[in-house]
């Protein structure tokens, strides 16, 4: 599962990142226990931060049991919710200041712009025929690849960036987006999975920073923690690989050093399929109660996606 022969840096700091909004299942297990077992070989410091910025999807009950999963499963984390550290808080929801002075930047660079559109109008025109060719659905995170059709307010924020933008304090109850390089090309060195590529504009689109309902988005609360905990190694699952790209395009805007990147490969059900939170039958806490031992669940030979 994991490239040995690639030496983490000094000084590393990984993370676990878990979204509370469902018991973890033995995918999550693998990989935490990937960024684990990497932080120590690397005699670095494992931070846990909570992903918990969807109000209507995260329980309370789901970070208590994230927490107790991977403490049963033998994973220690130096700083997090439950233990403290100086880069807190370590629950997204209590850390909306930082998110908004990133927002505030991208708006005086002139990188992103205001949204109108719905989720309903982005499908309806994705599905239509497209002017200038037809638009890909992005399969590998079920994002439609955005149609652009708000890109005409980007010039109109460039302009008055600068200027006007500096009274801007808030979203304002917009959805914004970071506008792509069309057909850049994204490359990194992923330390698991090799060289990585993607393009801007074709594998992914405009994607939203801040959501109409009020918070950032995954994608910027993600670079600006990682950056403001001084991360310099993320270890995730490869479901987020073209995350990851747009992830790099942010750093670059925000002006963050970008951490490695070692995405582990995905465990598949019986039938080929990816497994997701739906699959309780492979919750942890399942897996437990049928008397499965930690060490089992992270040594066991699993099916993975080719
Ligand atoms: N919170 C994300 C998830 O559970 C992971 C984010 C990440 O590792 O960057 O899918």
């Amino acid at each position: 599962m994991e490239n040995h022969d690639l030496l983490p840096r000094r000084g590393y700091r990984g993370r676990l990142a878990p979204s509370p909004t469902g018991y973890l299942h033995i995918g999550h297990a693998r990989t935490f226990w990937t960024a684990y077992k990497r932080a120590r070989e690397a005699g670095g410091k494992l931070v846990m931060r909570m992903e918990d910025l969807d109000a209507q999807r995260s329980q309370p009950e789901y970070v208590d049991a994230a927490v107790e999963d991977l403490r049963w499963l033998g994973i220690r984390w130096d700083e997090g919710p439950d233990v403290g550290g100086r880069f807190g808080p370590y629950l997204q929801s209590q850390r909306h200041a930082v998110y908004l002075d990133a927002w505030k930047l991208l708006l005086r660079l002139g990188k992103i712009y205001p949204c109108r559109c719905s989720r309903k109008d982005i499908e309806a025109a994705v599905a239509a025929p497209h002017e200038g060719g037809s638009v890909a659905a992005d399969e590998q995170d079920d994002e439609p690849i955005y149609p652009g059709t708000c890109r005409k307010y980007h010039r109109v924020v460039a302009q008055i960036a600068g200027s006007r933008a500096r009274e801007l304090e808030e979203p304002e109850g917009l959805s914004w987006r970071f506008t792509v390089p069309s057909s850049e090309i994204i490359e990194f060195e992923d330390l698991n999975l090799g060289r990585q590529r993607f393009v801007a504009g074709r594998d992914f689109g405009d994607f939203v920073v801040w959501r109409r309902d009020g918070v950032p988005s995954y994608q910027l609360a993600c670079v600006v923690d990682d950056a403001a905990m001084q991360i310099t190694e993320v270890v995730r699952g490869a479901d987020l690989l073209k995350s990851t790209a747009r992830q790099i395009l942010l750093n670059r805007a925000l002006g963050y050093v970008n951490p490695s990147w070692y995405h582990c490969k995905l465990l598949v059900d019986d039938s080929g399929k990816r497994l997701a939170k739906r699959h309780d039958a492979l919750s942890l806490r399942a897996l437990r109660d049928l008397g499965l031992k930690p060490d089992y669940i992270v040594s066991a030979e699993v099916p993975v996606e080719a």
